[in-house]
């Protein structure tokens, strides 16, 4: 293993090619302290991003802390900001959606269709009963319905709450319950590696276990594929957009602070919470950031493989990038169906400029290899961009390698649903990169990394990734739950108050954040703490591994769980390097019991290891609900390996 091989020690810097920066949207090399030094009056270059119906009289007022408000008595309309103004200002024939449906089929919006689509979808909620601040869920896979029924939503000032297709009857049930929502937009299916599935089942099965009355909105995606039952109660969704046809409605003035959505968090530490989002700061930080760490222009063709039901979804492959009159690519289906070349294929045919993805996603490129990638021309390609884990320094290099051939910066981006928008990253104009290291905090934001007194670790050491700053973006509160909102995030120091992420990192004297884990990853054994992470970076990093996740049994010993590139399940040799690796950069007592090798990790929608399930495996307990799970095929193939021994 060489030296840049070791995971998550960054050290290493890479400039960002020249020609990126020649025409980066940010290239002030004193933006930083420039953010600092007017903050928080710095956030009105965001605000200024938009259209306001009503100027803000006040940047920021922290009077109730920490239930801050931004932007306070600004009004102005989401969806004009995404769709009405770029109409007016001559551009209604530009492109705004791009989608790639499951079967190959694509589907173009211009501004102006979406401004026509989103004026009769709104008119027909309207129609249906929808009043300002009813929360309306939507419950779609990656379909253009769906921005187009959440700028509806918001043109009526109704908050949205997206429920990621994925998720069970039951999960949307009491999504549907807990935000008291009396409406939901849904479809009959979806496509899932050719096959048809129905959502509209599901759906049903929610709304029997909802105590109140729910009026549904149903797409019809499948056709004849899949014929569904629509009952008395349900609308279908073009059979509204005709009768509406040529409707407008006036995009409803919300106050800064008025909910523009509410999202349930992914759950994979615990009960999802619903996160408040408001209008004036999250859309002007997630314009911003848009800008700034993504560098979109209009005439860039922009692509997000996340699902729109994830956070990132919501402000990077709808808010952000058609707040800046963007087009904005949608993918319904899987990166590795028909081919595995799927990806680079669609950035081929669209010439994408700018691509964002997990490193979930970059790590299964890796173990298909190189030749999928290289085998298409992907020189329209400027900028990368990562979230949701760690990305490792090797993955980091093959992507800016194979994918961005030396001359794209990567942007590894850390924020969390609660953030809104990314947090912690390098603006991709100024800042060095560091593979392992996502980069400083973003201007405007401020953090500091503390151990469990409270007080800040010395530089370099690991500890608690605190914010201690308000900004724009930051969730509002937890729907219904001031008291858990308080509980769960906030800690009031003599400074103010201090936000804990609930994530390890450390921090280097440039002021760049390594990203650790979770605060719950750490276990003692024989008396000595091991950080999980550490454990599974430390064999991620040997060679023939593509992903590991390491829990521990009610032995309380640690199990590694770890997929190969293809040809590797059965080699004791890779078992034996990876034993060897960890004794030596951590210590014997972090030697796994047992290495269990798999084709698969099981994964939430955004590709986080849902260690929670494994820890049931290890243990032979019951699984409790996988609803949340994208490849749930992966559980049984691991209880038979665990079993077989
Ligand atoms: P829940 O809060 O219910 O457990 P979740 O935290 O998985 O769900 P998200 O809000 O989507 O849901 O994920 C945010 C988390 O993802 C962060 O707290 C961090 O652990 C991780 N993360 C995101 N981006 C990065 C990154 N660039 N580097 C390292 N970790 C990241
Ligand atoms: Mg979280």
């Amino acid at each position: 293993m060489s030296d840049r091989d070791t995971p998550l020690d960054g050290g290493d810097t890479v400039d960002p090619p020249r020609g990126f920066v020649d025409q980066a949207n940010v290239t002030n090399e004193r933006i930083h302290e420039e953010f600092d030094e007017g903050w928080p009056e710095c956030w009105e270059r965001a605000a200024d991003l938009l259209d306001w119906s009503e100027p803000w009289t006040k940047v920021l007022n922290d009077d109730d802390a920490p239930f801050y408000e931004w932007f306070v008595d600004g009004t102005l309309n989401a969806a004009y900001n995404c769709v009405d103004r770029h109409v007016e200002s001559g551009r209604k024939s530009h492109a705004a959606i791009k989608w790639e449906g499951k079967l190959g089929e694509t589907r173009t919006y211009t501004y102006q269709d979406l401004y026509r689509e989103v004026n009769e979808f709104a008119a027909a909620l309207r129609g249906l009963g929808v009043e300002e601040d009813d929360v309306v869920t939507l419950y779609m896979p990656v379909i253009p319905e769906l921005p187009i029924a959440m700028l509806a939503c918001a043109r009526i000032g109704a908050p949205h709450s997206v429920v990621f297709a994925g998720l069970s009857g039951k999960a949307l049930g009491t999504r549907i319950e807990r935000a008291d929502s009396e409406y939901l937009v849904t479809c009959d299916g979806y496509y899932r590696r050719g096959n048809a599935f129905n959502l509209k089942n599901k759906a049903d099965d929610a709304l029997l276990k909802v105590d109140h009355d729910v009026r549904s909105v149903v797409v019809d995606r499948l056709g004849e594929t899949l014929p569904h039952t629509i009952d008395d109660a349900d609308r279908d969704y073009h059979e509204l957009l005709d009768e509406h046809a040529g409707a407008t409605v006036d995009p409803v003035p919300r106050s800064a602070e008025d909910m523009l959505f509410l999202m349930y968090t992914s759950g994979t530490t615990g009960e999802p919470k619903g996160v408040e989002h408001t209008t004036g700061g999250y859309l002007s930080q997630v314009a911003w950031t848009s800008h700034a760490v993504l560098d979109l222009e209009p005439a860039d063709m922009y692509w997000c493989s996340a699902d729109i039901g994830w956070i990132t979804g919501h402000s990077y492959i709808v808010y952000g990038p058609l707040t800046l009159g963007t087009t904005t690519m949608l993918y319904e289906g899987s990166p590795d169906y028909p081919e595995r070349d799927r990806v680079w294929d669609i950035v081929e045919r669209n010439a994408v400029d700018v691509f964002y993805t997990a490193p979930t996603a970059i790590r299964s490129f890796m173990k298909w290899g190189e030749e999928y990638p290289e085998s298409h021309d992907l020189s329209s390609l400027r900028l990368l961009g990562t979230v949701g884990e760690p990305i490792g320094p090797r993955a980091w290099n093959w992507y800016y390698e194979h994918v961005g051939n030396g001359e794209c910066p990567i942007v590894d981006t850390w924020w969390q649903t609660e953030t809104g928008a990314m947090m912690v990253t390098t603006l991709p104009g100024v800042d060095p990169m560091k593979p392992g290291a996502a980069g400083p905090a973003l201007p405007g934001t401020d953090l500091d990394i503390v151990g469990s007194d409270g007080s800040s670790v010395a530089e370099g050491e690991s500890g608690y990734l605190s914010i201690t700053r308000p900004w724009p973006a930051m969730v509002r509160s937890l729907y219904d739950d001031e008291d858990r909102f308080i509980e769960e995030y906030w800690t009031e120091t003599d400074d103010g108050w201090r936000y804990e992420t609930g994530d390890r990192a450390r921090i280097d004297a440039d002021g760049y954040v390594s990203v650790l884990g979770r605060v719950d990853d750490v276990l003692t054994v024989g008396g000595v703490r091991i950080e999980i992470t550490r454990v599974e970076s430390t064999i991620a990093g040997v060679d023939g591994v593509v992903e590991a996740a390491v829990v521990a049994g009610a032995n309380n010993m640690l199990y590694a769980y770890v997929s190969t590139e293809s040809g590797r399940m059965g080699d004791d040799a890779l078992r034996d390097l990876i034993n060897e690796t960890v004794e030596r950069s951590i210590g014997t007592v972090a030697t796994p019991l047992r290495i269990v090798f798999t084709t698969e990790l099981p994964k939430t929608r955004s590709g986080k290891i849902m260690r929670r399930l494994l820890e049931s495996v290890t243990n032979g307990e019951p699984l409790g609900d996988t609803s949340a799970l994208r490849n749930p095929e992966s559980v049984g193939e691991l209880q038979a390996a665990i079993r077989d021994r």
